[in-house]
């Protein structure tokens, strides 16, 4: 079984249609939170993953701003800007949509569950060693795998040793030891962080490999997008550096 995995899409259409033409050979799909916010295009995203129709979505911050679940309180003002404009936007049905989402942690089968932030806390950021450890003393699969950070990783625990690391782009794939705890990012479709402004997301083989892969997109059209919206010229800029 392989999955596509997708996090952090942020109604960023063109990234997310990169992804899709150029992932390939996966069987299922995953959709870790955060389908909308920032970007110029959330129902033209939401209408995109539920055509898919992924075997898990579960929710972001973004999401539960967009559909009034949240009052975004904890969001910078660019972010609170683009909830609100988003809220606008939305169609009844999409807003129904995102309000229904489930928050996670999702079991997805013996070996994997997913989660937005973290599987303690929907919107806790695992950032560090720290917040690793926590997530493994409560995750209840061998592979978890979550987003919100925007910053693909890789955390390890065999035994009492925890590593992290960053993967490399275009990696052959991490091989998954035996006897071995993981918790994956696989970044951000639609707003990658780490100084790549490539699209990021990930091929998940069940119980065997996890590949980070990158795919360029055209970044000034989803910046026009952006403009054109009147959404905070921050967000676009922010899309031509990656961060
Ligand atoms: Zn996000």
């Amino acid at each position: 079984m392989r999955y596509l995995i997708l996090s952090d899409i942020h109604a960023n259409l063109d990234a997310l249609e990169a992804v899709l033409e150029t992932a390939d050979g996966w069987d299922r799909v995953l959709v870790l939170g955060d389908l909308v916010g920032y970007g110029a295009d959330p129902n033209a995203v939401i209408d995109r993953v539920r055509a898919l129709e992924p075997v898990a979505v579960i929710r972001g911050n973004h999401d539960k701003a967009a559909c009034g679940l949240d009052d975004g309180g904890s969001f910078n003002h660019v972010a609170r800007v683009a909830a609100a404009w988003t809220q606008a936007q939305l169609t009844g049905a999409n807003r129904e949509y995102l309000r229904q989402l489930p928050s996670g942690p999702t079991e997805i089968d013996a070996t994997l569950e997913v989660c937005h932030g973290a599987p303690f806390d929907e919107d806790h950021y695992i950032f560090d060693a720290y917040d690793a450890q926590r997530a493994f003393e409560h995750a209840s699969r061998r592979v978890c795998v979550f987003g919100h950070t925007h910053l693909p990783v890789v955390f390890r625990l065999k035994g009492s040793e925890m590593a992290a690391a960053v993967p490399e782009a275009e990696t052959q794939g991490l091989e998954l030891e035996p006897e071995t705890a993981y918790l994956l990012n696989p970044g951000s479709v639609g707003q990658p962080r780490d100084g790549d402004p490539r699209a990021a997301f990930a091929i998940y083989e069940a119980e065997q490999a996890f590949e980070f892969r990158r795919v360029s997109y055209d970044v000034e059209r989803a910046q026009r997008r952006i403009a054109a919206a009147g959404l905070p010229q921050a967000l676009a800029n922010r899309l031509g550096i990656g961060r």
